[in-house]
């Protein structure tokens, strides 16, 4: 009933007169029909081919195929109050359920509720949208993608200029990796780039709120927005931050991603971001010739400003809309680069393997390294010192 009551605000509130014959109050919810859409929508996608009605878009399909979308199965839960509200006049939004798999890419489906916008009603019911009410929404079934794939490689990209952007990411992606396996030996088939065609799209499409990725240019993150280990996990690109770097910092970006998705740091659990971030820095700059004075330039600047660091950083100074977020990022890179000259790359890799796979850092680093917490913390302050002076 809170959905008919919704609504009724909404037709109350719109411009045009209501018709009360042909749309009593509520009456545009229309439940047996947006099921029967997505049944026949099911299998559709299973099957994908040339409908005989559109009664969702046309780009649905060419991007299950242009993708290689498997394993889809979709069934029409409940109707969204909330979300109808905020739609135009004759649209209301359904949520699904949703599961698929990128074939050549993602080991096991994805899962998760997806809300569904429709219009019209009966036969006439049609799928007009996709996304919105703080749920998931697939890049693939919210707009036309062009799809480019590397060796190990998939793009999945919207938006301006999207044929040869998918071409660049799939070879920044291909390269990343070969840069990721001279360290380690990656948990992953594949690596999936999605590239939205601006923020308000990757924000819908990971249900988060408008602003949560305004500065970031790249994230690492379940495509269904679980957690459950070995949920598919694929690189999203924020194109106005990403896009306004230059080569070779966008290759640094990209490296480290991959090396998030190789380690599984998105559905890491209790793992310090100091050391998955770090860890993702390390394999990102192994190889760069970039100085350290210019790679670690905003930590240096504020350790000549307060001091050194007298604690680890901890896991809120990386959230995303922090001030500072780049000197955080660079003090936990500090952080591994010495780590690996104390005891060397594989002591660095074995640390790290033992803490993604559960163990805690205090008693792992007197394992590996022979130091305490504050031992390293004071050997960190040390190289920042010296890099300062
Ligand atoms: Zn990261």
């Amino acid at each position: 009933m809170a959905g008919a009551v919704a609504l009724a605000a909404v037709l109350a509130g719109c411009s045009e007169e209501p018709d009360p014959v042909s749309a009593p109050q509520g009456s545009l919810i229309d439940p047996a029909a947006a099921a029967s859409v997505i049944a026949d929508l099911a299998v559709e996608l299973g099957e994908p081919g040339p409908a005989e009605v559109a009664r969702w878009p046309d780009y649905f399909e060419t991007n299950v195929e242009a993708i290689g979308v498997s394993d889809v199965g979709i069934r029409f839960l409940v109707d969204d109050a909330e979300l109808s509200a905020t739609l135009a006049p004759g649209q209301w939004a359904g949520v699904v359920d949703l599961s698929w798999r990128f074939a050549d890419a993602d080991r096991a489906p994805a899962q998760g509720e997806v809300s569904m916008i429709f219009s019209g009603r009966g036969d006439d019911l049609r799928i007009v949208g996709v996304g919105g009410g703080g749920r998931v929404a697939p890049l693939w079934l919210q707009t036309p993608v062009e799809v480019a794939r590397g060796k190990h490689a998939l793009a999945v990209v919207a938006g301006a200029d999207a044929k040869t952007r998918a071409a660049t990411y799939v070879h920044q992606a291909d390269l990343g990796l070969r840069a990721v396996r001279e360290v380690l030996r990656p948990a992953t088939q594949g690596v999936v780039i999605e590239a939205p065609a601006d923020v308000a799209q990757l924000e819908r499409t990971l249900g988060t709120d408008p602003g949560s990725y305004r500065g970031i240019a790249a994230v690492t993150t379940p495509v269904d927005g679980s957690t459950a280990p070995g949920a598919p996990t694929h690189i999203f690109l924020n194109p106005a931050q990403f896009g306004s770097l230059a080569p070779r910092g966008a290759q640094v970006v990209i490296t480290h991603e991959v090396t998030h998705v190789a380690t599984g740091a998105a559905t890491a659990v209790a793992v310090p971001l100091w050391l998955t971030e770090g860890f993702a820095d390390y394999v990102a700059l192994r190889g760069s010739d970039v100085p350290v004075t210019r790679a670690a330039a905003q930590i240096i600047a504020q350790v000549r400003k307060n001091g050194a660091p007298t604690t680890l950083p901890s896991d809120a100074e990386f959230a995303a809309r922090t001030a500072k977020l780049g000197a955080s990022y660079e003090a936990a890179w500090m952080v591994c680069t010495v780590l690996a000259d104390r005891g060397g790359e594989s002591a660095l890799l074995q640390f790290h393997q033992r803490v993604m796979a559960g163990a805690s850092v205090g008693p792992t680093l007197r394992k590996v390294f022979g130091i305490s917490e504050a031992e390293l913390v004071a050997l960190w302050g040390e190289r920042l010192l010296e890099l300062a002076g």
